[in-house]
């Protein structure tokens, strides 16, 4: 486990909201029933994904946290071949399959990590990401974590714990996931949630035979899945000579799976004995870690720092570079350029990359370049040519989210006003209502542009319910429509995606009270609202319910 490294401030926080989410839970909690009052009790499944979701809501309000829609992408096509070839081997039972949501998420800190969360859930630090050459080695980790998930290591170890509460438990592993942040200089309060910490840590460590379960039924895993097995190995030895170098503290992983002589060579062996895997994308993975270092450290001074690193890479006299590793270096040097507000200079480098790509074609690299350029674009002001960059790219999700922003962008920079009328100005908030009541009908380019974003994102949320940022980009294109009822519900799910349930039954209570002072007539969506403000509140109860009782 050791899950680390949220910032301890805001970690701290996160302690101080577990331990104190209302006051009838916190009253609760002095009389929680203890789980695992005798030692064969079984820490169930059920109450592993309860536990597992409550720290969840908590993660995912974060700061630390993060939904970058195509680094996440990324890491999600790593692990689901995992998680499908652990279901093939048997590892996840179709119960546990049921129950655990198997799902991987982004955290932004710099420091080497990945940990397995109860519920299924595990988080890889960007700077893991950042130090990984190619999807192999990123999925040896993945394959190590999901298994302490498939083998119920973390039930394991709670079982042992005494006399623990679930609120407790999950106050207790916030306060891990804050406290061992790397190299933590915020004294007092880390000096606070370390002691909680240590305690939690006594209790929820896994035990060296689990790390060798972790390790050899994670090296079957990784290697079913299609991934060359040659990866694992190829991480430890990484780790290992990244541990001589540097101990600073950057890799926490490291303190919780200390490398031995043992567990190298026993990854070594592996190797005779698997199946070379298949040649994986090392283009795709290198624009990936260079997306990961750029945002793992998004101030002025790391970004210079990006921008520095594709320089010495790219420069002409520099030792020989691979092809990917020269468009990392374009991609990372252009990301970095562009967030630090020069879009000249990161056009010029992404001419660069496709000049590149012309030589070597490889289409995950040509898209993710073009997608970059139509960002380029959006923020010099140029919406139009953003909007045709987008055309015909898909319907992956971060492309949808792009040509989202940019079609609120064609609408706010004069389709609105194209709508309300020759003479009508955008600024006056009367022409902008009629224009956005208008956008169902006119003609305007950027109208039919809203139009279809909507649509897209629409159809988008009815199959992905937990997508927050889809859910708030749908808001603002309903609002631009003219649907106030609508970008309400929207904004309302986004919150409930995020695990903030208190503030989506807020959004759709202002929604109630809108419909009723009949400045929105529009009954089927008012009946919508009733409904999902009561089903919203009795989820409300069921959970308060289910910390009580420690179910
Ligand atoms: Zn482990």
């Amino acid at each position: 486990l050791k899950p680390t490294a949220l910032p301890t401030r805001a970690g701290a926080l996160l302690l101080a909201a577990a331990l104190a989410i209302a006051p009838p839970l916190a009253q609760a909690q002095v009389r929680l029933p203890a789980l695992g009052e005798s030692a064969g009790e079984e820490f169930s499944l059920s109450t592993e994904r309860t536990l597992g979701q409550q720290i969840m809501r908590e993660i995912r309000r974060d700061p630390a946290y993060l939904d970058d829609p195509p680094l996440l992408d990324y890491v999600q096509r790593i692990w689901q071949p995992l998680v499908e070839a652990a279901r093939q081997r048997g590892e996840i039972t179709p119960d546990t399959a049921q129950q655990l949501a198997f799902e991987v998420f982004l955290v932004r800190d710099r420091s080497v990590n990945a940990f397995a969360l109860p519920g299924g859930y595990v988080g890889v630090h960007l700077g893991l990401i950042a130090m990984t050459t190619s999807a192999d080695e990123l999925a040896a980790v993945l394959a190590h974590e999901l298994t302490h998930v498939t083998q119920r290591h973390i039930a394991r170890g709670v079982v042992n714990a005494q006399r623990i509460t679930l609120l407790s438990l999950a106050g207790l592993i916030l306060g891990v996931l804050a406290a061992s942040r790397a190299g933590s200089s915020d004294g007092v309060q880390a000096a606070v949630v370390g002691s909680q910490a240590a305690a939690a840590q006594g209790q929820l460590n896994y035990t060296r035979d689990m790390e060798r379960e972790a390790d050899r039924v994670g090296f079957g895993v990784l290697a079913d899945a299609g991934y060359a097995p040659a990866g694992m190995a190829s991480m430890f030895e990484k780790l290992d000579a990244a541990n001589r170098l540097n101990d600073s503290g950057a890799f926490p992983y490291l303190r919780s799976h200390p490398l031995t002589v043992e567990r190298i060579s026993e990854a070594r062996a592996r190797i005779a004995l698997g199946a070379p895997g298949p040649k994986s994308d090392r283009i795709e993975h290198a624009l990936m870690a260079a997306r990961a270092r750029v945002l793992m450290d998004p101030g002025p001074e790391g970004l210079r720092r990006q921008q520095q690193r594709a320089a010495i890479t790219l420069a002409p006299g520099a030792a020989s570079v691979s092809t990917a590793e020269q468009l990392g270096a374009l991609y990372g040097g252009a990301l970095a350029t562009l967030l630090l507000g020069d879009e000249a200079a990161a056009d010029a480098t992404v001419a660069k990359a496709q000049k590149l790509l012309r030589e070597h074609p490889a289409a995950p690299a040509e898209r993710a370049f073009r997608q970059l350029q139509a960002q380029i674009a959006l923020q010099r002001g140029d919406a139009p040519a953003a909007w045709r960059l987008l055309d015909g790219q898909g319907d992956a999700r971060w492309t949808l989210l792009l040509r989202g922003q940019v079609a609120l962008a064609l609408w706010r920079g004069g389709g609105a006003a194209a709508c309300a009328g020759a003479a009508a100005s955008a600024a006056s908030a009367a022409a902008a209502a009629a224009a956005a009541v208008g956008a169902a009908r006119c003609d305007a380019p950027a109208a039919a542009a809203l139009r279809d974003s909507g649509e897209a994102l629409r159809s988008w949320v009815a199959t992905h319910a937990n997508d927050a940022l889809a859910w708030a980009m749908l808001a603002q294109t309903e609002d631009a429509l003219g649907q106030p009822l609508r970008a309400l519900r929207a904004q309302a799910e986004s919150h409930v995606a995020l695990g903030d349930i208190a503030g989506a039954i807020d959004r759709l209570r202002a929604a109630q009270s809108l419909a009723r002072g009949g400045s929105a007539n529009d009954f089927i969506e008012a009946s919508v609202i009733d409904a999902r403000l009561r089903q919203l509140q009795a989820q409300q109860r069921e959970i308060a319910a289910a910390l009580r009782s420690g179910k």
